[in-house]
């Protein structure tokens, strides 16, 4: 995994890291490699506001084309239960932004495998976050994460460890 890779992993759920860091050694280490970086990894509240605002004017009406429907807390990327990530072109490099290649139905297609649910579903690929939380965090769980941080926020949450790191149990 890439420098910029780990650095973005370290402050998110460990379980998350530990989970995309199983995918992504995985895919590297196949006789087809698939190299991938992860592009975001956990935004604060004023981050994910400003990808809302695109797309919309000051009183929040949509007025062109808009990235997330997910403001402030309503991110998972906010509560550090997600990460994008891309595929990097082998040849040259740099990220492969082209979502009928294969490397990026490769990724969506081992993430249950790790106790990832990819974001396909809502139009942000490859998006990876934990399979234990809901899409969209409930409003407690915002609450929490607004009052005490994301620390307390995933004290309270029991995350279970992935079933395909149990011995014995083949995932
Ligand atoms: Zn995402």
């Amino acid at each position: 995994m890439d420098s910029i890779s780990t650095a973005r992993l370290a402050p998110v759920h460990p379980e998350l890291a530990r989970r995309v860091t199983g995918l992504i050694d995985e895919l590297a280490n196949d006789p087809d490699p698939v190299n991938i970086r992860v592009t975001r990894g956990i935004a604060t509240v004023e981050q994910q506001d400003a990808l809302w605002q695109i797309g919309r004017d000051a009183d929040g009406n949509k007025i062109g084309a808009t990235v997330t429907n997910a403001k402030g807390t309503q991110s998972n990327h906010v509560l550090g239960f997600a990460v994008d990530v891309v595929p990097m072109n082998i040849n040259t490099g740099q990220p492969d932004w082209n979502l009928s290649h294969k490397d990026w139905q490769r990724i969506i297609a081992l993430a249950p495998k790790y106790g990832l649910r990819d974001g396909q579903c809502f139009h942000d690929a490859p998006h990876l976050e934990l399979i234990e939380v809901p899409e969209v965090p409930t409003e407690e769980m915002q609450q929490t994460y607004l009052q005490a941080g994301a620390p307390s926020l995933w004290a309270e949450t029991t995350i279970p460890t992935a079933v395909w790191d149990t011995p014995g149990i083949s995932a």
